[in-house]
C-alpha cells in the first residue's frame, strides 16, 4: 500500500506561502519554525520540504541528501534554541504518527521540546 498525502495540509499551505509561520531556520530540504500553540517554553517544528505523510513514510521514500539535510536541520535547530547537550539542558523529540500516534497534520513533522522539564514520556490516558 502506498502513502496518501494530502496537498492541502497546513504544513502544505506554509510552504507554498499560503499561510504564515514564524520560521526559525530554512534549508534547501527543510524547514523549521515555532509551532502556533507551544507545550513548553520550547517548541519547534521541523518540517521536510517534500510530500511525505509521516517519519516511516520518510524514511522509506525520501533521498539520501533529504535525509542528510533533515536530520542536520534539527541539530542545527537544536542548538540554535540552546538545548541542545553542550550548550542547554536537553530537549525531547516528538513524532506522532497516523491515528494511534494522535498526529494532528498530516506532513511530517518532529516537535523540539525544551526549555523545561517535559516529565513523564508517555501519557497512559
Ligand atoms: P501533531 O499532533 O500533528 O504531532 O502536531 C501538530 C502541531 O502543529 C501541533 O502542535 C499544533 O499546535 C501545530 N500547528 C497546527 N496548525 C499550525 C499552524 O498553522 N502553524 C503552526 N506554526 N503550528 C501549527
Amino acid at each position: 500500500m502506498s502513502y496518501a498525502y494530502d496537498p492541502e495540509n497546513i504544513f502544505a499551505k506554509i510552504l507554498r506561502g499560503e499561510i504564515p509561520n514564524d520560521t526559525v531556520f530554512e534549508s534547501e530540504h527543510s524547514l523549521a519554525f515555532n509551532d502556533i500553540n507551544p507545550q513548553a517554553k520550547v517548541h519547534i517544528l521541523v518540517i521536510p520540504k517534500g510530500a511525505y505523510v509521516s517519519f516511516d513514510h520518510f524514511a522509506l521514500e525520501a533521498s539520501d541528501a533529504e535525509i542528510i539535510d533533515y536530520t542536520r536541520t534539527v541539530g542545527t535547530v537544536a542548538k540554535m534554541a540552546g538545548v541542545d547537550l553542550p550548550g542547554g539542558d536537553g530537549f525531547r523529540l516528538i513524532s506522532n504518527a497516523g491515528r494511534n500516534g494522535v498526529q494532528e497534520v498530516p506532513h511530517l513533522h518532529v516537535h523540539i521540546l525544551g526549555g523545561n522539564p517535559m516529565g513523564r514520556m508517555v501519557s497512559r490516558d
